[in-house]
């Protein structure tokens, strides 16, 4: 990695080195120009200029590390990268335009026509229709099989298998995967190991350490945690993470300096985002758990959760995404939806802001009954992403949508 911004580094990365996750948040691959200034600079540049044209000639040939051009580098994209890596105790991180394009250039850095690849059922709804829909015309073919039953990820293996793709924990129903296991299943099948971290975050889970390859985020959720900006990431050991930024160079989804900006402020606050939804989200499932119209609470932090274990193992915190069952259908799911008053209907999550949506019609409303079925998506199913609310607030908020299905059950509507 082109090491040009040595000269302007706070806190060179050595001072950094075992320190806790909450430090480098705050601390990690902040770049301080001649101003002094002590918040982040920002560089909306898309090129830079030269002292001379041998210069110009020696940054084109590679002889000399430096900016060229923003669809390369940029300071601002670098010091989120930076960040991000530290967080992740990855070598290198690349940043880009969104979770999708990370996802993508992971894909066509390193898999060829030819390849298969084995991902867990339920993942992202776009995940899966780039998979489906798209890599398999260029001759990349792709097994789902289900996050949690190791004897399918084994028997799923083929001799032209070249990468694992998993979410840990899944969307919507919040199964946790056995990170330990599936790393060494991907080691002696020497395949890549893919993990998508968007739900936990470094915060909560750094699955480098337990046995990953790569990282995936969508910047867009957490580590934004404001709702401001889409962009994405891939974290990973420098030479399989070079030839992911070959191929964003040369095709181009890369992040904008400005978002690059704001992601890099919303990782100095991640630490605490995180333990406040966390927080938060365990009090609500407890809470949902209680009620007479809930016949069941989707949540790892949960002693009920089939996986509340290896969650407790993997990760420090169990997240803020829960989902729950109300009983009866669409209309009493859609019912307590629109009960609510505060809470943001809409499928976007990882936000400060609660928000809630319907999986069934909403994120997972692409998928065919039957793949429905299979991941767990019924309608009468809710998703809650917990926000950092007074924790009586949403409460409040979400009595409403139970005083509904209370006078559905009696009959009055
Ligand atoms: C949102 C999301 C993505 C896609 O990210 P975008 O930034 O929307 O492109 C990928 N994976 C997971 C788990 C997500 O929630």
């Amino acid at each position: 990695m082109t090491n040009y911004r040595d000269q302007h580094v706070l806190i060179p990365e050595s001072d950094l080195e075992g320190m806790s996750v909450d430090t480098l948040a705050v601390r990690a691959g902040q770049i301080r120009t001649g101003e002094l200034e002590h918040s982040d600079a920002i560089f909306p540049t898309s090129s830079f200029v030269y002292a001379s044209a041998a210069q110009a000639a020696a940054r084109f040939g590679g002889e000399e590390p430096g900016n060229i051009y923003s669809r390369f580098t940029n300071p601002t994209v670098q010091a989120f990268e930076a960040r991000l890596a530290a967080m992740e105790g990855g070598e290198r991180c690349v940043a880009t335009s969104s979770g999708m394009s990370a996802i993508l250039a992971t894909c066509m850095a390193l898999l060829t026509s030819g390849d298969h690849v084995i991902c867990s059922r339920g993942v992202f709804g776009t995940t899966n229709v780039l998979f489906q829909k798209y890599l398999s015309r260029f001759g990349v073919d792709t097994s789902f099989v289900k996050l949690t039953d190791q004897d399918e990820w084994e028997a799923a293996v083929r001799p032209e298998t070249r990468m694992i793709f998993i979410e840990t924990p899944s969307n919507p129903l919040c199964e946790v995967a056995d990170m330990e296991k599936l790393a060494a299943l991907a080691r002696r099948s020497n395949v890549l190991f893919v993990v998508d971290n968007c739900f936990c975050t470094p915060v909560l889970q750094r699955p480098l350490e337990q046995g990953a390859d790569i990282i995936i985020h969508s910047a867009t959720k957490y580590l934004d945690g404001q709702g401001r900006c889409v962009g994405g990431a891939v974290v990973g050991p420098a030479k399989l993470m070079e030839e992911v930024y070959g191929f964003l160079r040369s095709a181009g989804p890369t992040m904008s300096p400005f978002n690059a900006w704001v992601f890099q402020k919303g990782l100095e606050t991640l630490p605490i985002r995180m333990r406040a939804h966390c927080d938060n989200a365990l009090e609500l499932a407890k809470w949902l758990q209680s009620q007479e119209t809930v016949e069941e609470v989707y949540y790892a932090g949960l002693a009920s959760h089939p996986q509340h274990e290896l969650a407790k193992k993997q990760q420090t915190g169990f997240g803020g995404v829960l989902s729950f069952r109300v009983k009866g259908g669409r209309k009493e799911a859609w019912a307590f939806i629109d009960a609510t008053r505060m809470i943001s209907i809409t499928a976007n999550l990882g936000d400060v802001k609660t928000t809630i949506t319907h999986p069934a019609t909403t994120t997972h409303g692409r998928l065919s009954d039957e793949d429905k079925e299979q991941a767990g998506i019924t309608e009468n199913l809710i998703r809650i992403s917990v926000g950092i609310e007074a924790v009586s607030d949403l409460r409040t908020d979400l009595q409403r949508g139970f005083e509904v299905l209370e006078n559905h059950r009696q009959g009055n509507v």
